[in-house]
């Protein structure tokens, strides 16, 4: 059984917890600091903040963005539920926007024609590990006054051009990015998230809402010469990463550029290799921006039934996904505003089909996902001439 995702873990990882669990403090401490100081180094950002999850980590970005009961935040559909959730979590409306589908990210033309008095945040997110059109969004946000918060749970080493340069997401370009690390991620912690920013005062304000709101955190009253009460000024959360974690993100953190290159070449044999007919619609980096694959995205042709072709992949020892859902079918966000009628977001989920792509899948396993894939795509009545002679090809190279 060839599985969609295998997180890469191994010795250094379980040593690592090891020697927290032995040092006798496990919860946030230097363990956490110091992968904020590695996570900041490696995606380029003066500040990162370590969360449990990211879900928590988008919660705290709206909350300390201004995001009120009664706002308009603008974001998609086509993503993940956590991503609307974050918004209802402050009492904010989400307003859905369609998507560019050749990138399957926020189409920003729409995004502008949504704006109302009451927009208060555009959340954009970068789908599947592609970055969607900073160089669209953040002159909208500046434009209008807007804080614009990145859902960056794919896009750990995913890059943007930026002035001339390549950049990592997260320097940020908004003004907060929000990372994952739960096991479909780049890197894994078991679960966890990062918060990246750009605002000293806005990290000082995650840190604090991070732990119930503290006025003088633990690890301070645990190391003092005298006796120090804390206060509560106002309500915060325990959303805490622990140092067990950190540790752990520390040499995933050093696995970090050895994935993305493996990532890679798994995504450019696929396009290599995979039946033109079915790469219709795959997210395609635009000029200037590179993903990091997180996901590998298949477009079936319309007439192609989604369920049967997953099915077969299955049935051949090949585990794969559907396309990303979409929130406003789902009922806990028939409440949300929706912006048009979100065909593409639709499409995008009913039609995609997503592949294994982890770091430990061997070139071996990848030929038997592709030959599953011509199986059954061939079975489905699907054209894989062309397709067979690049097998063909790859057979005699
Ligand atoms: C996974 C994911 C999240 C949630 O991340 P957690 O760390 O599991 O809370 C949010 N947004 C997107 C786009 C995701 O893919």
């Amino acid at each position: 059984m060839i599985p969609i995702t295998v997180p890469l873990m191994g010795e250094a990882e379980a040593e690592a917890a090891r020697r927290v669990i032995l040092s006798g403090w496990t919860t946030q401490g230097p363990e956490v600091e110091a992968f904020e100081a590695e996570f900041a180094q490696a995606v380029g950002a003066p500040h990162a903040c370590a969360v449990s999850n990211c879900t928590n980590a988008l919660h705290l970005a709206l909350m300390v963005a201004g995001v009120q009961a009664g706002d308009e935040v603008i974001t998609a559909s086509h993503s993940f539920v956590a991503t609307a959730n974050s918004i209802r979590y402050v009492g904010a409306t989400p307003v859905f926007v369609d998507i560019d589908p050749r990138t399957f990210n926020l189409d920003p033309h729409q995004v502008e024609q949504a704006l109302t008095v009451r927009t208060r945040a555009i959340l954009c997110v970068h789908q599947m590990g592609l970055p969607c059109d900073l160089s669209a969004l953040v002159p909208i946000a500046q434009r209008h006054g807007l804080a614009l918060v990145e859902d960056a749970a794919c896009a750990l080493g995913s890059e943007v051009m930026w002035n001339g340069q390549w950049e990592r997401i997260g320097r940020p370009h908004g003004d907060v990015a929000c990372f994952s690390f739960h096991p479909r991620k780049v890197i894994s912690t078991g679960d966890g998230g990062m918060l990246t920013t750009r605002h000293p005062a806005w990290d000082k304000q995650f840190r604090e809402l991070r732990q119930h709101a503290m006025s003088v955190p633990d690890t301070v009253r645990h190391g003092a010469r005298e006796v120090i009460f804390e206060s509560y000024p106002k309500v915060g959360f325990n959303y805490r990463m622990t140092d067990i974690q950190a540790a752990v993100g520390r040499e995933q953190l050093k696995r970090l550029n050895g994935i993305l290159q493996r990532r890679r070449e798994i995504a450019q044999r696929y396009r290599k290799l995979l039946p033109p007919a079915l790469q219709l619609g795959l997210p395609q980096e635009p000029a200037g921006y590179r993903s990091n694959w997180q996901s590998y995205c298949m477009r079936l042709p319309d007439e192609v039934d989604q369920r049967a072709f997953m099915q077969g992949l299955l049935d051949h020892g090949v585990g794969s996904r559907r396309g990303i859902m979409c929130s406003h079918r789902e009922s806990a966000h028939t409440g949300a505003r929706r912006f048009g009628d979100l065909s593409h977001s639709e499409q995008a989920q009913d039609h995609c089909v997503l592949l294994p792509v982890y770091p430990g899948l061997s070139r071996a396993d990848q030929w038997e996902v592709v030959q599953a894939v011509d199986r059954v795509a061939a079975g489905l009545g699907v054209d894989t001439t062309s397709f067979m002679s690049s097998l063909a090809q790859e057979q005699l190279a």
